[in-house]
C-alpha cells in the first residue's frame, strides 16, 4: 500500500479549483475555441472572428459582436460556477443554451494569460479584466464595439507537463479548423472568420435562406457531399429531423463526415449511431460508412445535456423513441432514393 501523506482536510484554492476543471474541459487549443465560440453564439453574435497564432498555443483570439457583458459582472463571468444561463434546477432540465455550467471562462482563464473585453448597447465605453493563471488583475475601460474579445496566450504556460503533449503547431491548428467548420455547419446564418498566423483560412458568410444554408454545407464538406446526398426532412413523435444523408454509393472508409447535431449542439451518441447504422444496413457493405449532416430538434426537457463537461454527449429521456424515430426517417429518406434511382450499384 501506498504511504499517504496525513493532514487535515482543507478547502483548495479557487485558482486550482480551476485548473482542476480545465483538466476535464480544456484538452487543448481547440477546446478552448469551442468554449469561445459556443459563448459568442449563446451571446447571439451573427460574426465570429478568430485568430489563432502557433496552432493556439500561442494566441487564441475570438471576436464576435454578440450582446456583451456589462462592466459590472466581468469579474463574475470569469469565476468559478458564474453563469446567466441557468438559474435554477428547473433550468438545468431545460437548457436551450450551449452553455450552462460557468467553467469555461474561469477554466481558459486559470491556464493561460487571459483577458476579456466586452460591451453592450447600454455601455458608453467597453471595459477589459486581464487574468493571469487564475488571478485577475484590475479592470479598465478600453476600445471595443459591441460585442466582445477574449484573448488566451500561452495556453498551459503555467502546467508545463501539460503544454509538453500539444502536439505540432499544423495538427493543433487542424483541430481547430475542423472544430469551425463543425460549428458553422450548424449556424449557417452566422459568418465566421478563421484566421492563422495572420492569414485568413476560412470565411463561411452567412446564409438567410434553406438553399443558402445547403450551400454553407457545400462550402464546409465540398459540392461533392451535397451532390451525393438526399435531402432528409421528418416530423413526428415531437421531434423534427433535417439534413443530409449520404447516398450508399457516396459511402466512405472512414466516419469522418458525420455531423449529429441535437438542438443545434453536435454530439456523439451512441443511440444515434446505432439508428443511423441500422437504417444503412441493408445498403452499405460491411466497413462502410455513410456520410451526413443531421439536425434533431426536440423539447429540451426530452434530452439531457449535463452528462460531460465538454458537453458534446446526451443522454434521450426516451432514447428507444428517438432511437426509431431516427431509423423510421432515414430508411424511409434512402427507400424512397433507392426506388427513385433504380437498383443501387453498392447494394
Ligand atoms: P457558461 O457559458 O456555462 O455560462 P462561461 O464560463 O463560458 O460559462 O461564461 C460565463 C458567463 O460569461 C456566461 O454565462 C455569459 O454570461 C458570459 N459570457 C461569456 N462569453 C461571452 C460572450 N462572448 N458574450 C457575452 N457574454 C459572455
Ligand atoms: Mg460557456
Amino acid at each position: 500500500p501506498i504511504a499517504i501523506g496525513m493532514s487535515r482536510i482543507h478547502s483548495l484554492p479557487p485558482e486550482l479549483v480551476n485548473q482542476i476543471a480545465a483538466g476535464e474541459v480544456i484538452e487543448r487549443p481547440a477546446s478552448v475555441v469551442k468554449e469561445l465560440v459556443e459563448n459568442s453564439l449563446d451571446a447571439g453574435a451573427r460574426r465570429i472572428d478568430i485568430d489563432i497564432e502557433a496552432g493556439g498555443s500561442r494566441l487564441i483570439r475570438i471576436r464576435d459582436d454578440g450582446g456583451g457583458i456589462d462592466a459590472e459582472d466581468l469579474a463574475l463571468a470569469v469565476s468559478a460556477h458564474a453563469t446567466s444561463k441557468i438559474a435554477s434546477f428547473e433550468d438545468l432540465e431545460r437548457v436551450g443554451t450551449l452553455g450552462f455550467r460557468g467553467e469555461a471562462l474561469p477554466s481558459i482563464a486559470s491556464v493561460s494569460r487571459f483577458a476579456l473585453t466586452s460591451r453592450t448597447a447600454a455601455a458608453d465605453s467597453a471595459f477589459r479584466i486581464e487574468v493571469d493563471g487564475g488571478k485577475p488583475h484590475v479592470q479598465r475601460p478600453a476600445q471595443h464595439g459591441i460585442g466582445t474579445s477574449v484573448e488566451v496566450r500561452d495556453l498551459f504556460y503555467n502546467l508545463p507537463a501539460r503544454r509538453k503533449f500539444l502536439r505540432a503547431e499544423r495538427t493543433e491548428f487542424n483541430h481547430i479548423d475542423d472544430l469551425v467548420k463543425s460549428i458553422a455547419l450548424a449556424r449557417p446564418g452566422v459568418e465566421f472568420r478563421l484566421g492563422h498566423n495572420g492569414k485568413v483560412v476560412r470565411l463561411f458568410k452567412p446564409s438567410a435562406t434553406e438553399d443558402e444554408a445547403a450551400r454553407r454545407v457545400s462550402e464546409v464538406l465540398g459540392e461533392e457531399f451535397l451532390r451525393n446526398s438526399l435531402r432528409v426532412g421528418h416530423d413526428g413523435a415531437g421531434m423534427v429531423l433535417s439534413g443530409w444523408v449520404g447516398l450508399p454509393t457516396a459511402s466512405r472508409s472512414q466516419a469522418d463526415q458525420q455531423y449529429f447535431h441535437v438542438n443545434g449542439r453536435l454530439v456523439r451518441d451512441r443511440v444515434v449511431a446505432h439508428a443511423v447504422r441500422q437504417a444503412y444496413a441493408d445498403v452499405l457493405y460491411h466497413g462502410r460508412h455513410p456520410a451526413f449532416v443531421l439536425f434533431l430538434e426536440l423539447d429540451p426537457q426530452g434530452v439531457d445535456v449535463n452528462v460531460h463537461p465538454a458537453k458534446s454527449e446526451v443522454r434521450f429521456r426516451e432514447s428507444r423513441l428517438v432511437h426509431d424515430f431516427l431509423y423510421r426517417s432515414l430508411h424511409e429518406a434512402l427507400a424512397e432514393a433507392r426506388a427513385g434511382a433504380g437498383p443501387m450499384p453498392d447494394a
